[in-house]
């Protein structure tokens, strides 16, 4: 099955009972049984539930693994990988990484003796000098945000097999349409489903796709411990959205293609990040690794105050000011004082991340609406 079917009818049939052609929303929390110890697979619903089974049965073929396994969000999901980890472990990953995963492992997991390095993953000679015998995973995120940088992803897990590592990527910002980290070797996806895989910015959602019988055993006697799983509703609406997954993110990506164009154009502007120029060091990477080079465009201006950046950001008008991407709407925001704010003001500069950076999720509206509306917003500079 090619991956735009997979999509649609990956683990999907028809409900069996009625014909339904909509995988049911089971909204049950247990289930009945016929003796005790007799039943059809499914005893209480935080261990299973039939909406939650398709989905993860889905999830696991499009990112061509052996087995999905949903949990509430996608920091839970990290969350359960942190759980495989013990105290006096080590983890390695990039500088700039989501706030999120970052805060996660320094202000949670810190306190259980794991220790986590943040360094530039775009050398690979810089990452195997942090590899050390306690080192059990390699963190990925790759496109960066809101850098963009990217990461080679084969070559990472190459170097980590050679160290017998765990390569764990985060693919939230290419979704498997661009991207499928597992067949480069990497033994862990992760995603934020809330983000493109959702696409419609109305559930907050996470999951985890391997390959290994090992790794996913352990990942559902976590998830079932814990208990961080999702409800069969946002299962649904996360099936729902994964239907539309290829057309949603080719014209995100085809109207970022343009938007970065236009940017490029435009005298306010001073740095632009974005994959698909060939002046960006990671082109050919990305070139490699994915579809496409993905539905986000960052940029910063010549006159670099926060007060300028905030007048673009209040005066567009499709593109909303709001954390969060990866929906069919765009958005526009500013890392420097949402996203990114609680990291200091000079590590900020170190990566390229100015008081006047802005982010665009590119959303699927028609692109001459979109360009208009930032060239408006532009020009209201002055
Ligand atoms: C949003 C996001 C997360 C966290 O996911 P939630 O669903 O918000 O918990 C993790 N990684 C990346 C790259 C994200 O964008």
């Amino acid at each position: 099955m090619k991956f735009n079917t997979k999509l649609l009818h990956a683990g999907i049939t028809p409900d069996p009972s009625s014909g339904a052609i909509m995988t049911p929303i089971f909204q049950t929390s247990t289930y009945v049984q016929d003796a005790p110890g007799e039943h059809k697979g499914y005893e209480y619903a935080r261990t299973q539930n039939p909406t939650r089974t398709v989905l993860e049965t889905n999830l696991a073929a499009l990112e061509n693994g052996k087995h999905g396994v949903c949990f509430s969000s996608g920091m839970a999901a990290m969350d359960a990988i942190m759980k495989l980890l013990k105290p006096g472990d080590e983890i390695i990953s990039t500088n700039d990484l989501y706030g999120g995963s970052y805060r996660l492992i320094t202000k949670v997991y810190e306190k259980y003796g794991i220790k986590g390095h943040f360094i530039p993953m775009q050398d690979m000679s810089v990452v195997e000098n942090y590899i050390n015998k306690n080192t059990k995973l390699i963190w990925v995120e790759t496109p960066t945000n809101p850098m963009l940088n990217i990461i080679d992803i084969e070559a990472i897990c190459a170097l980590a097999k050679k160290h017998g590592v765990m390569v764990c990527v985060d693919n939230t910002f290419a979704s498997p349409y661009l991207q499928t980290p597992l067949d480069l070797g990497a033994d862990i996806v992760v995603h934020s489903a809330t983000k493109y895989l959702g696409g419609h910015s109305d559930v907050v959602h996470g999951a985890v796709i391997v390959k290994s019988d090992e790794i996913a055993e352990e990942l559902r006697f976590i998830q079932n411990a814990a208990g961080a799983v999702p409800g069969p509703q946002d299962c649904f609406l996360i099936l729902r959205g994964i239907k539309t997954l290829h057309v949603r993110v080719q014209r995100a990506c085809e109207n970022a293609q343009q938007i970065a164009e236009f940017l490029k154009r435009h005298d306010k502007i001073k740095n632009i990040y974005y994959p698909g120029f060939k002046n960006h060091p990671g082109h050919d990477i990305a070139k490699k690794q994915m579809r496409h080079f993905g539905g986000m465009v960052s940029f910063d201006l010549h006159d670099n105050r926060m007060e300028v950046a905030t007048k673009v950001l209040s005066n567009t008008h499709y593109f909303s000011l709001a954390e969060s991407l990866g929906g069919v709407e765009s958005l526009i925001g500013h890392p420097a004082s949402m996203t990114h704010a609680s990291i200091p003001w000079e590590e900020r500069q170190k990566v390229g991340l100015t008081d006047s950076l802005i982010r665009l999720s590119v959303g699927i509206e028609d692109i001459d609406d979109l360009t208009a509306d930032l060239n408006s917003a532009l020009e209201q500079l002055s």
